[in-house]
Formats: structure tokens, C-alpha cells, sequence
């Protein structure tokens, strides 16, 4: 209190009373720019690995195992300090550090999810029109078409044969590997579609992938450019046209993640929406040593089409797994979500001051203030949002301050500019109270979206206080 003894009663009740945000640089503790660049590069390999949930999965399966998490069978007998993981069908996963507490005590959950925006193919893809090879789009999740259009794409999934065996395909993130682009109009002829809204300009049955033009030689048949490309993807993938009907094939950015500024602050990469947050609670949960409570990692599929499906948040795949492990010490599944806490881990929009009509910023998240808390999303009047209780977010920020975590509160944008919902619904339906926070993210569902550093580390260093909490 010596220090309030030199301030005037104004200043002193300022310094008291009011709620001064400061820029997370300014709060960081010694030897955390350092943690903080090593943390990220883990995270740029990371999403460079990473272009799809199965991808996502298998990148995580490995760093778990090197960690010493083993495949989760049912019935298997676990001790505090055992780390386990559950795969969902390779395009979602569960990862598990069981705590000294028994499992009637609750856990410590963090989810988001490995699937991000993009191009999926349809079932019947390849066509040719005019000498030129094209494969039809149906877009994934919410994105603005004219963004997609003149970069370069790389194309990742797998082909499944009637015979039960999965072709993996993934070109153009290896060396030398070939890219593909969606064409777009010359400004010279562009003259009407100038004059649309940016939700027209580009029509989704245009977002076509060029895949070839040189013609099969010596053949005077039809279709010639389309059967040469067939007869290469035969050759090096052993599937013939008709396999596409059961294939998941998605065309991503071919950009890596790369350091953004001339200071290096920030990182521009495909998928930060939601790797960057994937990564900061596994990174979280691969460093834990035996927590009091049990600690969950909760990589979801789907959440950029409503959480659907059997590998979304809706699935009860989760339930399943945790069943499984409450089944081991005989306590009742419902008996531990309910004293379960949930950090529902999902990018947020970070203030934009060259949109800044569409942000109210005394309630955005700013760019190096650290992790958002959002005490609900949602649109039109927080329809659809959790909307975490009070005592709740008393409890998360309490945590976080222990910890020396930088963390800001955040709310996407004016109220009625638009909205958006995560998984944090779908946890708090199982009876877990949940509350959403995440990355700011500038761009985001662009193919090239943009975080600062500290943000990313302060994520990540919130979701290690959240799963060590007792
Ligand atoms: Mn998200
Ligand atoms: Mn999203």
C-alpha cells in the first residue's frame, strides 16, 4: 500500500476501483518470450502436419505416444498418473490423464476441434469441359467464396475401395509435390461481377479445381485430358473414377505457417480456427504430470457444420469414452459430468480496426491481450450460446490469475453484426458447466488466417492452469 500513499484520492480510487486492460506485453513474466517462441514453432509444425481432422488425429496419436499415452481398450485398468487416448473413427480423439481424485469428483475437460473451412469434392467430381480438367466443390463450413478463388491449393483425404482398404492422398505439401487453383476473371472482363455483392460474385457451383490440360496422345476419343489425369491417379493411387463416391477428398491452402511482421508477433497459417487452440490443450495435457482431477482432451470433427455426425460434439462417442472410464471405478457417468468443469476451447474474433464498424471494442478481444473469455456467443440475442454462469467465469478467472495467465474478456463483434456458436452447447447439454475461451483470431475461416504469439501461449498456458486445478 506504500506506493498508494504518493497517489492523489483520485488516482488512488482509479487505480482501486476501475478495470485497466494492458497489452499482454507488458505483463510478461521473465524468460516468457522465450517459452512463448519455442511453444509456437511446436505449433507452426503442427499445423503444417495438420490440414484435416484425420490428419490432426494422427499428428496428435503420435506426440500422445512419445508422451507415453497408450490406446484406451475397454476395461483396462488405470491409476492416477495413467495417460490414455481414444481415436473416433481416426477423425476425432480423446485424450485422457487420470488424477489422483476418483472420477465421481469430476474432471477437468478441454475441447475443440481439428476440422477447419475448406473445399470438399463431390461424390462425382471429375469432369471436362473445353480441354480442361476440373473436380466439383461442395464448400465445408462457413466461408466467403471469393477468398478461395487464384491461390494455391493442396488436396488431402482418402479414397475407401469396396476391398476395406483406405488410400491416403495428400498432394502438394511435399517436395516438389504439384498445387491446384480455382480460376477467377480478369479485371479487363470483369466489369458486371465488379458490380456484385462479394456473397454473389463468386457462385459455389464455380468453386471448380483445375487438375489438367494435356490431352491422352495418340487418341482420338472424347474426354481426352480427363481420361490422361484418371489414368495418373490409377497409377500412383490404384483407383479408377468411380471410387470418388466413397472418398473424402478437401482441397486446403497451400500455405505453411510462417512468422507475420517484421517483429515476428504473429502467425499466418491455414486452420488456426481451431488448431491454434487443438494444439494449446494437448501441448497443455502431454505436459501434466498426475493432476488432482482427471484431465480430458477433446479434439472434435465437425464443429464448422453444427457439431453434427459421428465424430461432432453431438456424437456420444464422448460419452461413451468417458463412460468407460467412469465404469473402472464404478462411479456413475452422470455423477461426474455434473461436478465436471469444461473450457470450451474456440477461436474468437480478434478488434480489426480496418473493420472496426463491425466490432464494439470495449467488449472485443484485442490482439496480444491474451486468451478471450467469452461468457457466451451466439446471435440474435445470444440465441444458441451456453451463456456461462456467473460463478463460473468468478471460477475460471480466479484460475487463470493464479497463474499469471494473460487473458482478456471477448464478444464476436456488435451485437446483431452477426453471431457464432462452438461446442460449448453441446457440453453443457451433458450437464458440464462450460465456458467458452480461445484465441483472437484477425481473418478468420480466410484461407490464410492470423494470430499474435502471445495469444497462442497464453491459450495454451490457461489450458495447463485449468486441467492443474483441484
Ligand atoms: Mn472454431
Ligand atoms: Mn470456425
Amino acid at each position: 500500500m506504500d506506493d498508494m500513499k504518493e497517489l492523489s484520492r483520485g488516482e488512488q480510487l482509479r487505480k482501486a476501483l476501475t478495470y485497466q486492460k494492458k497489452n499482454g506485453y507488458d505483463r510478461l513474466l521473465p524468460g516468457e518470450l522465450e517459452a512463448m517462441d519455442a511453444y509456437c514453432t511446436g505449433y507452426k509444425e503442427f499445423l503444417d502436419a495438420g490440414k484435416t481432422e484425420r490428419e490432426c488425429v494422427d499428428r496428435t496419436i503420435a506426440m500422445a505416444e512419445a508422451a507415453g499415452f497408450r490406446p484406451y481398450t475397454r476395461g483396462m485398468e488405470l491409476k492416477p498418473g495413467d495417460k490414455v487416448y481414444r481415436s473416433n473413427r481416426g477423425k476425432a480423439i480423446m485424450l485422457a490423464v487420470m488424477g489422483r481424485k476418483s472420477l465421481d469428483e469430476g474432471v477437468n475437460i478441454g475441447a475443440a476441434h481439428i476440422d477447419s473451412p475448406r473445399l470438399d469434392l463431390k461424390q462425382n467430381p471429375l469432369y471436362e469441359t473445353d480441354e480442361m480438367a476440373f473436380l466439383k466443390t461442395h464448400y465445408y463450413g462457413g466461408l466467403r467464396k471469393y477468398q478461395w478463388v487464384t491461390i494455391p491449393l493442396e488436396l488431402h483425404g482418402v479414397v475407401a475401395l469396396k476391398s476395406g482398404q483406405v488410400v491416403r492422398v495428400s498432394v502438394g505439401n511435399g517436395e516438389g509435390d504439384p498445387l491446384f487453383t480455382i480460376d477467377d476473371l480478369l479485371p479487363h472482363l470483369g466489369v458486371e461481377q465488379s458490380k456484385k455483392p462479394l456473397s454473389e460474385a463468386i457462385p459455389a457451383e464455380n468453386l471448380n479445381i483445375l487438375v489438367g490440360s494435356r490431352p491422352l496422345a495418340d487418341d482420338e476419343g472424347s474426354d481426352r485430358v480427363k481420361i490422361a489425369v484418371l489414368e495418373l491417379l490409377n497409377r500412383k493411387y490404384g483407383i479408377v473414377e468411380e471410387d470418388f463416391i466413397s472418398a473424402e477428398l478437401s482441397a486446403v491452402p497451400a500455405f505453411n505457417a510462417c512468422d507475420i511482421g517484421f517483429d515476428r508477433s504473429l502467425i499466418g497459417s491455414y486452420g488456426h480456427d481451431d488448431r491454434v487452440c487443438a494444439y494449446a490443450a494437448l501441448a497443455a495435457l502431454l505436459q501434466l504430470g498426475t493432476p488432482e482431477r482427471t484431465a480430458v482432451c477433446m479434439l472434435a470433427d465437425k464443429e464448422e457444420i453444427g457439431s453434427e455426425g459421428v465424430t461432432g460434439m453431438k456424437s456420444t462417442a464422448f460419452d461413451t469414452f468417458m463412460a468407460d472410464l467412469c465404469a473402472g471405478q464404478g462411479v456413475l457417468p452422470r455423477a461426474c459430468y455434473e461436478k465436471s468443469f469444461c473450457l470450451s476451447a474456440d477461436v474468437t474474433a480478434a478488434y480489426d480496426p480496418n473493420f472496426a464498424e463491425v466490432y464494439e471494442k470495449r467488449n472485443s478481444a484485442l490482439i496480444n491481450y491474451g486468451m478471450g473469455l467469452c461468457k457466451y456467443t451466439g446471435a440474435r440475442g445470444k440465441s444458441g450460446a451456453s451463456d456461462a454462469s456467473a460463478e463460473l467465469v468468478a471460477y475460471v478467472r480466479k484460475v487463470l490469475d493464479n497463474a499469471n495467465v494473460v487473458w482478456q474478456m471477448a464478444e464476436l463483434g456488435k451485437v446483431d453484426a452477426g453471431g457464432g456458436g462452438t461446442v460449448a452447447a453441446y457440453m453443457a447439454e451433458r450437464d458440464i458447466d462450460t465456458l467458452d475461451a480461445g484465441v483472437p483470431v484477425l481473418s478468420m475461416h480466410a484461407p490464410f488466417e492470423t494470430v499474435s504469439k502471445l495469444d497462442c501461449y497464453m491459450t495454451f498456458k490457461g489450458m495447463k492452469a485449468i486441467f492443474q486445478a483441484e
